[in-house]
């Protein structure tokens, strides 16, 4: 049976380092959480207090109305999915998956029947038998992933569990892990440094940087969102342009930078005139035009010159300079016309885009 996890106030140093510093946070029963953060951070530590490995120094952890502060992890029912698949390499696969089967004390008929289920929803039915050192990088995880499922954990943890794999088995994994929340429905929560993770399987996602959590959102509220310029520039690419305000009405904003006025109407932070900001703007939404008459007219359209053109297949990334502040643009689908270093072109930015953060 899932379960909520909420942590109130926690805090976990070592000697001077505080890795996790009063955390606050409530994943829902049957969520997809993610913990997205650089290393060091203190996720590894974050995840460890609710395996149970660790205890909190202050604050309080509860699996649902419970407070577990001081339940060992082995009465936790939590399953544990680690990088380095921790599988027992003198053991079959089966046997792998029957260890916690046994611990709990069911019966052969029973265990067999969840080994078959879990091996069926990582799609290893064939491997029953193969010793767990004879199988790729990628079949170990699966089989890593059964192990825990296996037990049908309250909570399943997992710590950055396909980092070892290469990129087009990571994609296939994420798929069939974001497939397996939706069919147990599972309390997930999953730790990483790999925004593409975060994106593209959470429901929602907490962004942590030096033991605090700086925010929790949708993927896609986090992305068009961010709250701070750490943020912004840690989940997905982003242009920063430096300015100052210089009037605020009803949730918009101009502002002043070097590369011109900006007009902005994504503001969520209480800025007042002359407050100094980073403009944050993704790549995707610099549109890149060659109309040279809309140069100086058009709100929120920079005059700037392409230095370095990066055709990948599906896109078209362009390097820009204007009035030297540095810009990355992104063009998807590009035609057979494409544009050259030294081309000088028109950036059409929408309002809605442009978002004013504190420096
Ligand atoms: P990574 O992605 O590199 O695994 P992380 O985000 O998981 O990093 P943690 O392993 O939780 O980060 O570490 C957070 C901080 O706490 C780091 O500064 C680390 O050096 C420190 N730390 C973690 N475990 C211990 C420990 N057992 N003793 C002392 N310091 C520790």
């Amino acid at each position: 049976m899932a379960v909520s996890v909420q942590l109130t106030h926690v805090t976990k140093a070592f000697d001077t380092t505080i890795a996790v510093n009063d955390v606050s946070l409530n994943i829902e029963r049957g969520e997809f959480f993610f913990l997205l953060g650089p290393s060091g951070c203190g996720k590894s530590t974050f995840l460890r207090i609710v395996a149970g490995f660790y205890k909190p120094d202050t604050g309080e952890l509860r699996f649902d109305d419970t407070v577990v502060n001081n339940v060992p992890p082995h009465q936790r029912n939590t399953g544990m999915v680690f990088q380095n698949y921790a599988l027992w390499p003198h053991m079959s696969v089966a046997e792998n998956i029957e260890y916690g089967l046994t611990l709990r004390k069911l019966g052969k008929s029973e265990r067999d029947e969840k080994i078959t289920r879990a091996l069926e929803m990582v799609q290893m039915v064939d491997y029953h038998d193969r010793a767990v050192n004879t199988l790729s990088g990628g079949q170990q995880q699966r089989i890593a992933l059964a192990r825990a499922l296996v037990i049908e954990p309250s909570v399943l943890l997992l710590d950055e569990p396909i980092s070892n794999l290469d990129a087009a088995l990571r994609q296939q994994m994420r798929d069939e892990i974001k497939q397996i929340h939706d069919r147990t429905n599972i309390t997930m929560f999953y730790v990483t440094h790999d925004q593409v993770d975060a994106l593209s399987m959470a429901d929602r996602m907490a962004i942590m940087q030096d033991g605090v959590v700086i925010q929790v959102g949708t993927p896609r509220e986090v992305y068009q969102f961010p709250k701070n310029a750490f943020v912004a520039s840690f989940v997905g690419e982003t242009n920063f342009i430096a300015g100052k305000v210089q009037h605020t009405s009803n949730g918009s904003a101009t502002i002043e930078t070097p590369v011109g006025t900006l007009h902005s109407e994504t503001i969520y932070h209480a800025l007042s005139e002359g407050t100094p900001v980073q403009c944050s703007i993704r790549p995707e939404a610099l549109i890149v035009n060659n109309n040279q008459n809309d140069a100086n007219h058009a709100e929120n359209t920079i005059t700037a010159k392409i230095t370095a053109v990066n055709y990948l297949g599906r896109i078209e990334e362009y390097q820009l300079v204007a009035a030297d502040v540095p810009l990355k643009a992104v063009h998807y689908n590009p035609g057979i016309e494409t544009k050259k270093p030294g081309d000088t072109v028109q950036l059409a930015i929408a309002a809605e885009a442009i978002i004013p953060l504190p420096d």
